[in-house]
C-alpha cells in the first residue's frame, strides 16, 4: 500500500521510509506540508498518510485541515506524529481531522500496529465504496438487460426534453416493442424469452451513438431518446429495427427472428407536456402494430393527440 511519509526532519524520513518499507508499504517521502499536499491533488494520491506535527511552511496540523476539505468520497486515513505529549495536543490533532495520533519516539511493535490498522480501515471503506457503487448501479438499472431501468430512462427523458426546449436542439422519442414477444414465452418458456429480450437490448444498445439513451420502459418495451432531427431519426430507428431483425436470435438449440415495431415522435421546439410526448410515440406504435409490426412509424404533427387523448393512451398503456 502507498504511504506518503511528511516530515521536515531529514533523518527521521529516511528512517521511517526504511522501517515501513520493510513492513511491506510503499512509502513517497516529502519534507513539507505544501509539498504533501501537492502530492495528495495528483491522480490517485497516497491514502495512508504518516504527517509530522512540526513542519515549515505547512504544519501538519493545517495540513490535515486541508486534506480534510478535499472533496472526494475516499477520504485518506491519517496518522499524526509529534514528539508533543500533553493530551490536549493529542485531542487537537484529531480534531483536525487526524484518524490516530503517535508520539515520537514511537515503540516499533506498537507503531507497526497502528499503521496496520490504517491499511485496515482504508481496505474496509474501499469495500464500503465498491458496495455503494453497485448499488447505485443496480437503483438505475435494469437487471435482465443491464439497460437504464423505468426510473432511469424516465430521468433521461425529462432531462432530455427540458434540454430540448432550452436549447432548442431536436429530440426525437420513440417507443419500441417486441413482435409477438408472447408466442416466444409460450413457444420456448421464459428463460428462453428472458435471453431474447436480453440479446433484443444489447442489439439496440449497441446500435445506437454514445449519445442517444435507452432504457427499459416496462416488460418487452424499450423507450429511446435521439438527439436527431426527423430525417436523421429515421435512419437511426431504421437501423435499430435492422438491428434486431437482421440475423436469428440463438438460445441454446433454439433460434429465432425476432422483429420490433417502433412508434416515434420528433419534438421540434415546441411546447408539448411529458405525457403528450409519451402518447404520441405510443399512438405510432399502435399503428405500427396495427400496419403489420416490424416497421417504424413517425407520427406526424397533425396528427397529434390532444391532451385528453394523451391521458387516456397512457391510461391504456399502463
Ligand atoms: P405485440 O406484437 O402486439 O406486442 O405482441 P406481444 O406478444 O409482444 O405483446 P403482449 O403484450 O401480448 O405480450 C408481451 C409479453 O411479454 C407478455 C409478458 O409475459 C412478456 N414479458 C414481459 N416482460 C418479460 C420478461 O422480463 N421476461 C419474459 N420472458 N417475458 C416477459
Ligand atoms: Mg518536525
Ligand atoms: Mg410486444
Ligand atoms: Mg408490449
Amino acid at each position: 500500500m502507498n504511504l506518503l511519509i511528511a516530515d521536515d526532519d531529514p533523518l527521521f524520513r529516511v528512517m521511517l521510509a526504511g522501517i515501513t518499507r520493510k513492513w511491506g508499504f510503499e512509502p513517497t517521502v516529502t519534507g513539507d506540508g505544501v509539498e504533501a499536499l501537492k502530492l495528495l491533488q495528483q491522480d490517485f494520491p497516497p491514502r495512508l498518510l504518516l504527517i509530522d506535527w512540526e513542519m515549515p511552511r505547512l504544519n501538519g496540523l493545517e495540513l490535515c485541515k486541508r486534506v480534510r476539505l478535499m472533496p472526494g468520497n475516499d477520504p485518506p486515513y491519517i496518522i499524526l506524529l509529534t514528539s508533543r505529549n500533553d493530551s490536549s495536543d493529542v485531542a487537537i490533532g484529531l480534531d483536525a481531522g487526524a484518524n490516530d495520533y503517535v508520539r515520537k519516539p514511537f515503540e516499533p511493535v506498537e507503531f507497526k500496529a497502528r499503521l496496520q490498522v490504517g491499511r485496515r480501515m482504508l481496505d474496509l471503506q474501499t469495500e464500503a465504496i465498491a458496495a455503494r457503487a453497485q448499488l447505485v448501479h443496480q437503483a438505475k438499472h435494469d437487471a435482465l438487460t443491464g439497460l437504464p431501468n423505468r426510473r432511469a430512462i424516465m430521468n433521461a427523458f425529462e432531462r432530455e426534453i427540458d434540454r430540448a426546449g432550452r436549447q432548442q436542439i431536436p429530440l426525437a422519442v420513440g417507443m419500441c416493442d417486441i413482435d409477438h414477444f408472447k408466442k416466444i414465452n409460450d413457444t420456448h418458456g421464459h428463460l428462453v424469452g428472458d435471453a431474447v429480450l436480453h440479446e433484443v437490448a444489447q442489439r439496440i444498445n449497441s446500435t445506437l451513438r454514445s449519445y442517444d439513451n435507452c432504457g427499459r420502459y416496462g416488460g418487452e418495451e424499450f423507450l429511446i431518446l435521439v438527439n436527431s432531427e426527423e430525417e436523421e431519426a429515421k435512419e437511426v430507428f431504421e437501423r435499430l429495427r435492422q438491428a434486431v431483425s437482421a440475423c436469428p436470435i440463438v438460445v441454446g438449440d433454439v433460434s429465432c427472428l425476432v422483429t420490433i415495431s417502433c412508434g416515434v415522435t420528433v419534438l421540434g421546439g415546441e411546447i408539448r407536456d411529458n405525457n403528450t410526448i409519451l402518447a404520441a410515440a405510443d399512438s405510432a406504435l399502435y399503428q405500427a402494430k396495427n400496419n403489420g409490426r416490424n416497421r417504424i412509424v413517425f407520427l406526424q404533427e397533425a396528427s397529434l393527440p390532444s391532451k385528453s387523448d394523451s391521458l387516456d393512451a397512457i391510461g391504456h398503456a399502463l
